[in-house]
Formats: C-alpha cells, structure tokens, sequence
C-alpha cells in the first residue's frame, strides 16, 4: 500500500539546511557530485578522442568525435524515461538513485583504465543506464521534501540547480586538468571518486535526512502484469541482439548508420509521447490546449539545447583548434572552457531571479522567455562568426569570443531552462505527470540526436557559414516564438 503524500512529508525533517529540510543537504550533494562526474568526464572526453593515439588519445576525427559525444548526450537523457518507470513500477525513487550512482561510478572506473575504443563503448553504457536512474529521479525527490502548499518548494529547486552548476563548474578544472596535463585516465579515475563521494553522501545521510521519501514504490507492477512486461523487455532484447548479429555480419552496423538510428529515435519518441498524450481518453480538452501550446515551447527548447550542448563539442574543438591558449609558460587546458557555462549560471542566476521578482506583473510571459532563450543562443552561435571576419581561418583567436558566447548563451539558458520542467509539469496532461520528468530531458535528447548529424558538417564548411546558419535559424525562430506568444498563452489556458 503506497503512503500518501502528506504521511511522507511529515516523515522528512523539515529543517536543518539553511532553513530548508535536511534531506535537501543530501540531494543536493548527490547531484553536486554526479555531475561532477558527467560534466568532468565530458569536458575530458572530446579532447581524448581527438586526440592522437601516440599522445594517448584514440585519435578519432574530430568530426566524428563531436558527434559520438552528442549521441552519448542523447543517449543519456533518453534513458531517463527508463529511470522514471523502474522507480515508478519496480524499486521507487531512493534506490534507483543508489544504483544509477553504482552504475555511473563503474562507467567512470572504467575510463580510468586504459582500454581504448571498446572500454570506452561498454563505459558509455553503464553511464547512460545509471544517469538515467539517477538524474530524473534525484530532482524529483526534491519535491517529495516539501507539502504541495510549502512556499520553499521553488527556492529548493533553485538551490538543487545551483549544486548541479557547482558541480559542473569545479569539475572541468579537477577532471580536465589532471587529464589533459598529467594522463587521461588519471583524469578519469577523478570523475569515478566523484560518484563515489555522491554515493556515500547518498547512502549514508539518507535514511536520517530523507525520510520516507522515495522509499514508496507508486505503481508497483501488479503480479499479472509481470509477465507480459519481463516478456516485452525479453522481446526488446531479443530483437536488438538479433538486429546487432545481423546489422555487424552484413555490414549495415556501421557507427554513421547506428548514430543516425539513434537520431531517429530520439526525434520519434517525443512524437510519440505528444500523439499519446493527445489521444488518450484521460486527457481533458483543456489540457489538449494547453499541450498544443507546449509543442512550439518544446520545439524552442531543442533549438536551444542544441546550441548549449554544442559547447562542450563544437566549441570545445574550438577551443582546441583555433584559440590562443597559451600565455608564457602556462597553457589553458581545453577542457576549461566548460566551466564557463556553469559559472555564469552561478553568477548570474540569482540576479535573474531577483529581476523576476522586481519585474513582478510586468516580467516577460513564458512563451517570451523562451523566446528570449532561442534569441539568446542564436547571438552566443552569431558573435562567433566575427573572429573569423576580422582574422581569417588559419590566425588563432582571443579565449575572450569564447567567453562571450558562453556568456550570451547563459543569458538565454537562465531564461528558458528554469522555467522550462515547472511549464512541462504544468502544461502536460495530469494522467501522465510521472513522466514530465523524462518529457523534459526529451528535449535535450533530441537537441543532442540532431547536433549529432549536424557537427559533423562543421569540418567540411566555414565557420562563418557554420554559426552564421545555426545562429541565424536560432535567431529566426526565437522572433517567430515572440510573435506567436499572445497565442500560445492563450492556448496555455491559465496556467503561466
Ligand atoms: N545542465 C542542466 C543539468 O545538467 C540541464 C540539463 C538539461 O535539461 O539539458 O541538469
Ligand atoms: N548549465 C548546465 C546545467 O544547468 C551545466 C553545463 O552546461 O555545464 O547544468
């Protein structure tokens, strides 16, 4: 018998972490340190690829290398849709937590050996499968912390989401300096003790600091049902090992075509969770509404998760490539340039908030903030054509056009991406609400599926033409968004 939700809060003691329940001490150090291992391996990762094999890299093209990392993205965020049911159905949300950590620090552990291409492959695997248990299921524990009527329910999730910076800001300067400069793996192994720090915080505060939260399965899988769902995930397996002996003895299995089914499928499965939600008989036509309303604010974030994300690949090659790095003896490592991002969220999201606050009635409407996202990302890709205007392909280039765009994307993340999960929890139908979690990293699995086929380009043409047209549709749409806005808002039926 599940407990409700009330049993559950008062179980959680409610102070205790500057005047916000303890347990929000726990998860906030737990996604601190998991993204200290994702964002430190990532940071670390292009430039390993890339790298030639005789300086210890696996010497992939760096065409090539930004996209297998954007699939990996895509990847990662796509399996939180299978985080959210085995916590829904099977194990709840506290252990699935633990065992995405185990998941994760295995993955890490395994890059900091040196096993080449094929450790990497088994690597990803394990870290897409445990960030998918872990990252979706963490945040929503923070909500379980609080009553429904609790007004300290949004200053949690902006304290939760400045761990996530936190640990994606520290993490480059550790994980990316001790690989890049002393050995890869090295740099690796520092990602894995992260998890490990994660798990320990998690699985040895929890009990006291979180209470009953996640410890409920909600809709455990009713013995009658088990069958049929062990026989579907059997079936799934037994056609993807088929597909995978056949596609390797044919040929077919090569890594374009495999990152392209993959494309595919992150792209499809948004589709196909609107046409459900649309259709089902338990959504009401008021939440039709307000779902059409949410298909341009979707498709406005993979516009911008698309150009964010391409920070850690086009950007990070950038950085490599055609930026002046080294000043006397001391030489920028690469991998820097990814702390960027999370430090201007660090610096300046508390201003924006303060600038909502003062704004009051008059602050922009959602459909315009994430107007203001797209138009934001568009000028961070825009401003990166000029370097090349004023000093050619070939001259390198100040590290400042690099902190700018950094800069100028953070203006549009800080406008689109907070409000981005409370609109996807608002506007999504209330018999699917379990899911809006997994609908709203849908976004950026699609973002990354789509950069995926896209940075591939970026060595064949110029740069100018490269950020000149993504920066310029990005731009485009976010001016379309802005004039469709008094529309989608009346779509949205109330809710802002
Ligand atoms: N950078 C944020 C995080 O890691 C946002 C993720 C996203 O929604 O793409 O949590
Ligand atoms: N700003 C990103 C997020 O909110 C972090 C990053 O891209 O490094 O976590």
């Amino acid at each position: 018998m599940s407990l409700d939700k009330e049993k559950i809060v008062q179980s959680v003691p409610q102070t205790g972490f500057f005047g916000h329940p303890k347990g929000l001490f726990t998860l906030f150090f737990t996604e601190f340190w998991e993204r200290f291992s994702y964002y430190g391996m990532r940071a670390l990762l292009i430039v390993y690829m890339f790298t030639e094999v005789s300086q210890g890299g696996l010497g992939i093209d760096k065409g090539t290398a930004a996209s297998i990392v954007s699939i990996y993205g895509a990847l990662v965020y796509m399996s939180g849709i299978i985080g959210g049911w085995i916590a829904d159905r099977i194990l709840g949300t506290s252990r699935t937590v633990f065992w995405g950590g185990v998941l994760i620090m295995l993955g890490h552990i395994l890059l900091a050996l040196p096993a080449g291409f094929n450790g990497l492959l088994i690597s990803m695997l394990f870290i897409i499968l445990g960030t998918g248990l872990l990252k979706p299921n963490v945040s929503s524990v923070v909500g379980d912390l609080y009553s429904e009527t609790d007004n300290r329910r949004d200053a949690a999730f902006s304290i939760f989401y400045m761990g996530i910076n936190l640990g994606a800001f520290i993490a480059p300067l550790i994980v990316s300096t001790l690989g890049e400069r002393y050995n890869f793996h090295l740099g690796f192994g520092a990602a894995a003790v992260g998890m490990l720090i994660g798990l320990i915080v998690f699985s040895t505060t929890k009990k006291k600091n979180l209470g009953l939260a996640g410890t409920q399965v909600p809709n455990p899988l009713k013995p009658e049902e088990r069958k049929k769902t062990f026989g579907i995930i059997g079936l799934i397996a037994a056609v993807l090992i088929v597909f995978l002996i056949v596609g390797g003895v044919s040929g077919f299995l090569t890594l374009t075509n495999v990152i392209a089914f993959i494309s595919f499928l992150a792209v499809i499965i948004p589709i196909i969770y609107f046409v459900v939600m649309y259709r089902s008989p338990k959504t009401t036509d008021v939440e039709r509404s307000r779902l059409i309303a949410y298909i341009p604010l979707f498709i406005a974030c993979v516009m911008f998760w698309a150009i964010q994300e391409q920070g850690s690949t086009i950007l990070a090659t950038y950085a490599a490539d055609r930026t002046q790095l080294t000043y006397g003896n001391f030489t920028i490592p690469v991998g820097w340039f990814q702390s960027l991002n999370p430090l201007f969220i660090i610096i300046l999201a508390p201003v924006f908030a303060a600038l909502w606050v003062k704004m009051g009635d008059r602050q922009p409407s959602t459909p315009q903030k994430f107007s203001l996202g797209l138009l934001f990302a568009g000028f961070s890709f825009l401003i990166m054509v000029i370097p090349s205007l004023i000093s050619g392909s070939e001259e390198l280039v100040s590290p400042m056009w690099l902190v700018l765009s950094f800069f100028l994307v953070v203006i549009g993340e800080l406008c689109l991406s907070p409000v981005g999960l409370s609109t996807t929890t608002k506007l999504a139908p209330k018999a699917f609400s379990a899911q809006t979690m997994s609908l709203w990293f849908l976004a950026s699995a699609a973002a990354q599926a789509i950069n995926a086929q896209i940075v591939r380009f970026y060595d064949g043409i110029s740069e100018i033409a490269y950020f000149g047209l993504l920066g310029g549709i990005s731009v485009v749409l976010g001016v379309i968004l802005l004039a469709m806005s008094p529309k989608i808002k009346q779509l949205m039926k109330g809710v802002n």
